[in-house]
């Protein structure tokens, strides 16, 4: 089904135009893994050389600066202050894991709890300056992360200590349960009632709580809209092309689905120029 972009940010199906018959089985080879592999070159290339994506990441953590003073400056409380931060992507860097399923043809999970146990995931550009600065004005820092308690729990706290991030510890990390789905929600809205909030930082829509775990695109896009006010000074984003929700909402959450088919709806998702 190939959708349009329009007016008030839903998502809706494009006109039949697009409904050709199927060309024959054997007019082109199958879509594979490797193909699929290439698209995220780009992706994974912009986050390891470009500065831009660099600036941007410092961008945030500066701005976590600004904001642990304005909090200290103009909310009075008795609470603990805290920020509530993500993992992957927003505290430790996972691209050179990316640009490995890249150079094998494969996908993940395969490498990846050996990747997390060596424990060499380099800081997000401006993280450790800005959770250390907080953490000197005595705002701690809580990592709530969808990774598993049983399977990655060591190379998570060591990666994070390698690099001199605070709060570093169990009380802090704050891991995916055995069992527990990937939904952050409880474990966020559990911090927020127990302590002071001063602000939230990830990559991912699923970092901050709205509610929009497994959440449709038109779900996610209504829960943009009603949250914008709270980006920027509650809600800090990081960049994140080569995986996350955004991607996995374009298959409806399916898991298990051939390179073939996943080309298939991306490609159904380009609003293109005619
Ligand atoms: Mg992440």
């Amino acid at each position: 089904m190939a959708c349009a972009f329009v007016l008030g940010m839903a998502y809706v199906p494009a006109q039949a135009e697009d409904a050709k018959p199927a060309p024959a089985a054997s007019a082109a080879p199958q879509y594979t893994l490797k193909d699929l592999n290439e698209q995220l070159v780009m992706a994974t290339l912009w986050v390891q050389t470009s500065v831009e994506y660099r600036a941007l990441c410092q961008q945030v953590y500066n701005w976590v600066k600004v904001l642990v003073d304005k909090d200290l400056a103009e909310v009075k409380t008795d609470k603990k202050r805290i920020i509530i931060v993500d993992g992957d992507e927003t505290t430790i860097q996972a691209n050179t894991y990316e640009a490995f399923v890249i150079d094998k043809d494969q996908e993940y999970p395969t490498g990846w709890y050996e990747w997390v146990a060596s424990a060499t995931g380099e800081p997000i550009p401006g993280a450790v300056e800005g959770l250390s600065y907080a953490a000197s004005k005595g705002v701690e820092t809580y990592y709530v992360t969808n990774r598993k308690i049983d399977k990655e729990y060591q190379g998570t706290l060591d990666n994070l200590k390698k690099f001199g991030f605070p709060n570093v510890d169990p009380e802090h990390v704050i891991y995916r349960q055995v069992g527990q789905p990937d939904d952050k929600l409880q474990r966020q809205l559990d911090l927020e009632k127990k302590y002071h909030l001063v602000v939230y930082v990830g990559d991912d829509f699923n970092d901050f709580p709205l509610g929009t775990h497994k959440k449709s695109l038109d779900e996610r896009s209504k829960a943009f809209v009603d949250s914008k006010d709270k980006w920027g000074s509650r809600y800090l984003m990081l960049p994140n092309p080569m995986y996350g929700s955004w991607e996995k909402t374009l298959n409806n959450n399916q898991v298990g689905m051939s390179a073939d088919e996943q080309n298939k709806i991306r490609r159904q998702y380009l609003r293109k120029w005619k």
